[in-house]
């Protein structure tokens, strides 16, 4: 596959029926992204990618805002009243002419590189005018018709974008919808309405369409990332244990450089995993002097400070405290109050869970005790 060597059209006309928002649905915003800019990025991001025709309404005035205006590879034209007309336009304002061209839909947000990668390689083994996304379908189809007969599954399957077609097929075929004023849903209709052959490359049912406004929630779950963290400290004779800055009195404290909350150590690992910053060994070394005593909640504070630049916030977060003495239970509200002001979300968004190890090894001979933990952070709205 040659670089530089594909155009791209967005279709970003069309205004959605089905979703009651104040702005077309591709600028409908989620953690801090419209839905166009993510399905866009993937194709400035992609070096196969030398020309990208984005086609807007001629009333769009939204599209300036967008992150992607300025990019150099993007060019922008009106659309039709019809899809065909749009993707039309946008064939003729190339500044070329390609052998192939991907079209993708502005509200299909979900897209990865490789599915670029393997729509081309795709129609160039099987030589066919067109190839496209397609999942199987799962749920039972029933025909809406006077008896409401339920299909054979089987025989059906669902398309998607993008899809990538001969660029001077998919001319010719567009042509010929629009001449016979012929609706299509997709260039793969088009293609096949003149007869030229087909191929499909099995999709990721993640790739939705954002359709109505419960589609934004269903796209929000995709968004998440997550971090896990491990901590493990030794016991030495003492008067307490401190454990996401609360104090728990026993016979025992922890052997540390710092003040050995293993609990908010865990977590800061598990933040930093998940933001791909490293682990709190880089940014609060144990040989350093400054470090001595100190106290956790800062480790946390850096923590939350940048994941704040990244535009990123804690969701939720699981731990598990894996020791045979304190008992951890009797103290559990406490600590969770104490977490969820450090960690600036509700209790409800914290786990907390304690085990032991049944009495084996170090942690069930009373001598050390160890915290997992997993965090999810998402894109702040
Ligand atoms: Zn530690």
């Amino acid at each position: 596959m040659k670089k530089n060597s594909l155009l791209t059209i967005i279709a970003a006309a069309g205004v959605g029926e089905r979703f009651r928002f104040k702005a077309p649905k591709q600028y409908a915003q989620i953690n801090g992204h419209s839905i166009i800019e993510r399905a866009v990025k993937p194709f400035i991001d992609s070096s196969y990618v030398s020309e990208i025709i984005i086609a807007i309404s001629k009333d769009d005035n939204l599209i300036k805002n967008q992150d992607f205006y300025n990019s150099k590879k993007i060019k922008y034209v009106i659309g039709g009243a019809t899809r065909q007309e749009s993707i039309n336009n946008a064939l003729h304002a190339a500044e070329k002419e390609y052998e192939y061209v991907i079209t993708h839909d502005a509200a299909r947000p979900n897209i990865m590189e490789d599915d670029i990668t393997n729509l081309y390689k795709d129609i160039t083994n099987s030589k066919t005018s067109c190839s496209f996304l397609y999942t199987p379908v799962y749920d039972s189809i029933k025909e809406i018709d006077s008896k409401e007969k339920t299909k054979d599954k089987s025989k059906f399957y669902l398309v998607q974008t993008p899809q990538i077609s001969n660029f001077n097929d998919l001319k010719i075929a567009l042509k010929k919808c629009i001449d016979e004023n012929i609706n299509c849903p997709d260039e793969s209709f088009a293609i096949e309405y003149s007869d030229l052959s087909l191929s499909k490359v099995m999709g990721a049912r993640s790739n939705i369409k954002i359709t109505e406004p419960g589609d934004i929630e269903l796209l929000s779950k995709f968004l998440t990332r997550s971090g896990t963290g491990f901590d493990l400290h030794k016991y030495e004779a003492g008067d307490g244990i401190i454990l996401g800055g609360y104090k728990i009195k026993c016979d025992y404290k922890i052997v540390a450089h710092s003040d050995g909350d293993v609990l908010l150590h865990s977590i800061a690992d598990s933040i930093l995993g998940a933001a791909a910053l490293g682990d709190i060994g880089k940014f609060f070394p144990d040989n350093d002097e400054n470090n001595r005593d100190l106290n956790s909640s800062k480790i946390i504070k850096y923590c939350l400070d940048k994941i704040n630049e990244l535009n990123l916030e804690i969701y939720n977060i699981d731990t598990t405290v894996i020791c045979q003495e304190p008992k951890i239970n009797p103290y559990r509200e406490e600590i969770l109050q104490k977490l969820s002001s450090l960690l600036m979300i509700p209790v409800s968004r914290i786990g907390l869970k304690a085990t032991t190890s049944e009495k084996i090894g170090i942690i069930g001979e009373n001598k050390a005790i160890a915290v997992q933990s997993l965090v999810n952070l998402r894109e702040k709205l």
